[in-house]
């Protein structure tokens, strides 16, 4: 009898933790990484990708309510918050309602929450996170909502939104709580349970004009700080892929990538020793319409055109590895990732 009632003590014991158990989440988005941004890298880079060793594929729709053609405002509130929502919007629908975030879902049930990118940290793919606003360039004022909000761990440039604006605010000196630092020593040794590194004061340069620290460091040691000691959500992006696009510039395309696909190899790492952790990698959108029409194979050389200036309306492709990764295979709106997250997190383990 003793046995019988200690068999279901462990038993629901089990259970308990099983339900308790919520994955960690890594969502990574490449701006304006379409299929033809992987393909051209990967060719470029020996033919390989890490993105090879992910368990599913999906594709995503990305227009937006108002567009075929989506910007990365209302592509990331789709993707953050799970509506469709106007070009420009941040983290708002179509009536000015402010939407919660997965951040902001993920951080009420006390994960903690990050928040990586190259481009400024107000740039709208981060801002959709932790923002409210019915413009992506109201740059100022989305500072002011990232120093009022509860992310534990930011890397971004843009520190002039914080302390050079139009209201002589200083914002970093209101952000008590924040421990900030200035080089990727410093953020590695730091202890803070909250921590802001301003990669730089402006908008980041490319990586093939020498940015640093690598997206690779900085999101394993960001990995590192955020699961010490609970489940984590943190977006990673890599702004820049978009940049190249809009210039054209195969080069710079290829340097940004490769620098995200380093980044993914270190997130999947993470999740291969951890064991609960989901990663998710896909893009808001296409950028610059690139086609990729020969090369040599051997010998890593690719010959691509861009036919636009702009984004494109083309489906991008979504990525998964972990606990609930089979959610993410198939055709649907880019809101569906926001769904499919929250249902990862809500089934646990
Ligand atoms: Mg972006
Ligand atoms: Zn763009």
């Amino acid at each position: 009898m003793q046995n019988f009632f200690s068999f279901f003590l462990i038993l629901s014991f089990q259970l308990l933790l099983s339900q308790q158990n919520p994955p960690n989440i890594i969502l990574m988005i490449g701006d304006g990484m379409g299929l033809s941004q992987i393909s051209t890298g990967m060719y470029a880079n020996g033919n390989k990708t890490i993105l090879e060793e992910f368990e599913y594929v999906g594709l995503s729709k990305t227009h937006s309510l108002d567009y075929l053609v989506t910007d990365s405002a209302a592509s990331a509130t789709a993707m953050a918050s799970g509506v469709k929502t106007l070009n420009r919007a941040v983290g708002i629908d179509e009536n000015n309602n402010k939407q919660k975030s997965i951040l902001e879902i993920c951080k009420e049930k006390d994960f903690n929450v990050g928040l990586v990118v190259t481009s400024e940290i107000v740039h709208a793919t981060p801002a959709c996170f932790y923002a409210n606003v019915s413009s992506r360039y109201d740059y100022e004022e989305i500072a002011l909502q990232l120093s009022e909000h509860s992310v534990d761990l930011f890397v971004g440039g843009g520190e002039d939104y914080f302390n050079k604006r139009k209201d002589k605010r200083n914002l970093l000196e209101e952000m008590s709580g924040y421990t900030f630092v200035n080089s990727l020593e410093e953020f590695n040794k730091t202890t803070s349970k909250k921590i802001g590194f301003f990669t730089y004061p402006g908008e980041p340069p490319p990586k093939n004009l020498g940015r640093g620290p690598s997206l690779e460091s900085l999101t394993e040691i960001s990995l590192n700080k955020l699961s010490e000691d609970k489940s984590f959500f943190i977006m990673v992006e890599g702004s820049q892929i978009d940049w190249g696009g809009h210039d054209n510039s195969l080069n710079y395309v290829l340097s940004e990538f490769k620098e995200f696909d380093l980044a993914i190899g270190k997130a999947l790492e993470f999740a291969k020793a951890d064991g609960n952790t989901l990663v998710i990698v896909t893009a808001d959108h296409e950028t610059g319409g690139l086609s990729l029409n020969g090369g040599n194979v051997n010998k890593s050389r690719v010959r691509a055109d861009f036919n636009s200036g702009s984004h494109t309306g083309t489906m991008v492709p979504v990525f998964s590895y972990g606990p609930h990764s089979n959610l993410f295979k198939g055709i649907y709106d880019n809101t569906a990732i926001f769904d499919k997250m929250l249902t990862a997190i809500n089934e646990g383990k």
